[in-house]
């Protein structure tokens, strides 16, 4: 049997009569930039995480690079500024901060739940710090009544990378209303996924959403009048009209990830195997179905001579990465145990029970 690691071909087929038909309204419709499906979108998406505002723009880099940048705009932080943030991250939310000037504070994961250790984040306060970025990394929610606490008793902003976590929850928010604003990320491979790239911020916050909504539209706010030296990072309405078909469905999705895991989870019973450990399934959408395992590389071998399509995120930890050369000595033993030995199964609303259960049956004869 064949499991691809991930069939975007199946996730789109799912809803492709919806889909057709959102793509050729905008192409009907002559309107391709700034119209109503960007509206739309925005209001629903923003109905759905539970903030007052969403704004798109053109792909989740680009949100969390908006977040900060609006924050220097408004004066709340200034280049120089430090930003908590986790070892463990894929590299767009360290980029994030260092493309504003800013400095991360790398803090290592918890072992078990592979989020931020929240026990190791006072220590790293300084009177620079302005900020804390967590990030639900693999679908698993990453705050802790402990960071909010933090984060006002330093009078901190907490900020979130949701860009794998649409639909999770903690205590009945939605990840992405819990922090002061969060950026999201509509790869096609992620939960809630586009048809090429796009991105959002949601907030509460009136002032910083004005400044985003203007800084990715080229700073300006009225036609022809520029406010700040923005870019041009818009959300396509074409994107806007086909994630607002996917956003009706996301729920649904969301509920077939966590069906999978829960075979995944009782069905793997191999000693030379860490399964994720979940306390509380609200908190997990599952963008990613992470395993440990000592001999990460052979076992990906060994399933790809099966037919089964793995991924390992991330092979290279950020502070290891040749564009961060200043970092390449530090030691961060968590994370660099998890770099070497993450092993990300398939994962999708789209595999069949069969395919499931084969993929149990060959990692336990592993
Ligand atoms: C995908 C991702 C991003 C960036 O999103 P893009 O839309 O690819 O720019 C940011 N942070 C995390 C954790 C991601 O997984």
């Amino acid at each position: 049997m064949q499991v691809p690691f991930l069939s975007l071909k199946d996730v789109t087929n799912k809803y492709r009569d919806e889909i057709h038909e959102a793509a050729l309204r905008v192409i009907d419709s002559g309107w391709y930039l700034q119209g109503k499906e960007n509206e739309k979108f925005e209001t629903d998406y923003a109905h759905y995480i539970g903030t007052k505002y969403c704004i798109g723009c053109a792909n989740g880099l680009d949100a969390l690079i908006w977040i900060f940048r609006a924050y220097i705009e408004l004066g709340i932080m200034k280049p120089g500024d430090e930003v908590i943030v986790p070892a463990n991250t894929y590299i767009a939310t360290i980029l994030s901060i260092t493309e504003n000037g800013l400095i991360p504070v790398l803090v290592e994961p918890n072992i078990n739940t592979y989020q931020i250790d929240d026990s190791l984040i006072e220590s790293k306060i300084t009177a620079k710090t302005k900020a804390i970025i967590i990030v639900h990394l693999y679908g698993r929610c990453a705050y802790t009544d402990k960071i909010g606490e933090l984060c006002k008793k330093y009078n901190l902003k907490l900020i979130e990378d949701n860009a794998q976590a649409h639909g999770c929850m903690f205590n009945g928010k939605k990840t992405g209303s819990i922090g002061d604003a969060a950026g999201h990320s509509f790869y096609p491979g992620k939960n809630l996924g586009a048809l090429g790239d796009a991105g959002a911020v949601t907030t509460n916050d009136v002032e910083l959403a004005k400044a985003i909504h203007s800084l990715a539209n080229y700073g300006s706010q009225k036609k022809y009048v520029f406010q700040y030296c923005g870019r041009n990072s818009r959300l396509d309405e074409i994107q806007a009209a086909i994630l607002d078909v996917k956003l009706r469905h996301l729920d649904e999705d969301v509920a077939l990830r966590k069906s999978v895991a829960k075979k995944y989870i009782e069905g793997i019973k191999n000693p030379k195997i860490v399964l994720p450990k979940i306390s509380d399934w609200n908190q997990h959408v599952f963008h990613l179905f992470p395993i440990l395992c000592e001999q990460r590389d052979e076992l990906q071998k060994y399933l790809e001579s099966n037919g089964i399509g793995t991924n390992i995120h991330y092979p290279i930890p950020p502070h290891k990465q040749e564009c961060y050369k200043k970092w390449n000595s530090i030691c961060l033993p968590m994370t660099e145990k998890i770099h070497a030995q993450e092993l990300s199964l398939p994962m999708s609303p789209c595999l069949t029970d069969e395919q499931v259960n084969y993929i149990i049956d060959t990692i336990n004869n592993y």
